[in-house]
């Protein structure tokens, strides 16, 4: 191991404690030099590309071969990939055939791109719906090949995921964030909860002073209480329920009420709805809209310790990761009581789950009225975090999962056992599995 990777690995051991770093480095060990590629769509926005962005690097430094790559697609690719977001989140979405074909050939003419890397790769790790059939277009794979589905599935609209069931029975195993998420498939599945790296621009200690300057730079007040949503423009994060929220409870408190986000590059909705939120907050005191560029890392995580509260009111989310950026600065938060939020959140401990506008306007007024509370859950929120949702405990599912994989499913892996496992199981030029 280099001297970077080490100190690397020692920065995360001082955060997340040293036998996070130690069983990550166990599991390491036995994939050493196995060649691993993530394929999503997006390099920036939304959360997928924020993993990716620390767990590439991170999975380097343990010593494995690992590289990243984005599909790329017409506009009208993107748009059809966002209709099978909606759609396998459980919204009647209407999508041709043509729709079909031509996501399909997508991902045909990207397989056809990627298809030397992919074939060699002993780990093939596909992200959402958007690169899902690069599988059939790959056909002598001899890696395994992992779908990890980020999306909450349990409700699916039929006839989006009856296209994709075709393909992810293809793989070798799924990943979902929660059990309830899954669906039957005929491979092992796994759960495995996304993360946050404390050591981003998102998510490092900033000084006092820099926040300052940040609210400053936005126009708002640092004196005044302050509550934020931070979020992609997107209808199913509910940016109009929580003005509604704002609303009611400025009937009995004052604050500031952020909304911030950008686009992302695989999301094409995003300026219909910011215009929707704009006409919204229109007459509204106190309310800040604000369009951020892609790069705004330290803006965000400034709001987010700027925040009293922050909120994230979604209607349906997978796992939403601003609720653990903000946990982890110690902020307690009004969650939609939906999807991976339950998980996120504990109710009434690090946090509230709310269902309407009304129950969210209801805990901002409790929560700026109790200060001590809000410490209180702010630092429960901040341990749960550091237990549950750091990137170490993210990588070392991913590394878990892959020996488990090539194991045939063990129900046990004994971190102190030796040798290593007898990836991959296909040989170059066999049938696909
Ligand atoms: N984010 C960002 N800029 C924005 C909006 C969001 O960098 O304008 C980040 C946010 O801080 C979080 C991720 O993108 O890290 C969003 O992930 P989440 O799971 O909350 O939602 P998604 O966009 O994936 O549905």
């Amino acid at each position: 191991m280099n001297e970077n990777s080490a100190h690397l690995l020692e920065r995360y051991a001082h955060v997340a404690g040293a036998e996070a770093v130690a069983q990550m480095r166990q599991l390491a060990e036995r994939l050493r030099g196995a060649r691993v590629v993530h394929v999503n769509s997006t390099a920036y926005g939304g959360g997928v590309a924020e993993i990716l962005h620390s767990m590439v690097p991170l999975m380097q430094a343990l010593g494995l071969e690992v590289s990243w790559e984005v599909i790329q697609g017409p506009p009208e690719f993107f748009e059809i990939t966002k209709s099978f977001h909606h759609g396998l989140q459980g919204h009647r979405v209407s999508l041709t055939e043509k729709d079909f074909q031509l996501y399909e050939e997508v991902n045909r003419r990207e397989a056809e791109r990627l298809e030397d890397k992919l074939r060699e790769a002993d780990f093939v790790i596909i992200h959402d719906p958007q690169p899902a059939y690069l599988i059939k277009y790959v056909p002598r794979r001899r890696g395994y090949w992992i779908w990890r589905c980020h999306i909450d599935l349990s409700r699916p609209f039929y006839s989006v995921w009856r296209f994709l069931e075709k393909v992810v029975v293809r793989y070798h195993a799924s990943i979902f964030s929660m059990p309830e998420f899954s669906q039957p498939l005929p491979h092992p599945q796994y759960v495995i909860p996304p993360s946050i790296d404390p050591f981003t621009e998102k998510n490092r200690d900033l000084s006092p002073e820099e926040v300052f300057e940040t609210l400053k730079d936005l126009g708002l007040d640092p004196s005044r209480p302050l509550v934020v949503q931070i979020s992609r423009f997107d209808p199913f994060k509910d940016p109009i329920g929580v003005i509604r929220a704002a609303e009611l409870a400025r009937k009995f408190v004052s604050f500031q009420l952020v909304l911030a986000g950008g686009g992302a590059a695989d999301d094409p909705e995003g300026d219909r709805v910011y215009q929707e939120v704009i006409r919204a907050a229109k007459g509204q005191e106190d309310v800040y809209v604000f369009k951020l560029p892609p790069d705004a890392h330290r803006t965000i995580n400034a709001l987010q310790r700027a925040a009293d509260i922050v909120i994230q009111k979604s209607l349906r989310e997978g796992f939403g990761l601003t609720v653990t950026e903000a946990m982890w600065k110690g902020k307690p938060v009004i969650g939609g009581a939906t999807g991976g939020i339950r998980m996120q959140v504990v109710n009434h401990h690090t946090g509230f789950l709310v269902h309407t506008p009304e129950g969210a306007a209801l805990r901002i007024r409790y929560l700026l009225f109790y200060e001590e509370i809000r410490r209180e859950m702010g630092h429960k929120a901040r341990e749960f975090v550091r237990q549950n949702f750091l990137i170490t405990r993210h990588v070392r599912d991913y590394l878990a999962l892959m020996l488990s994989v090539c194991m045939g499913s063990p129900d046990r892996l004994e971190l102190e056992a030796t040798g290593t496992c007898a990836w991959p199981s296909a040989k170059p030029g066999e049938p696909p599995l």
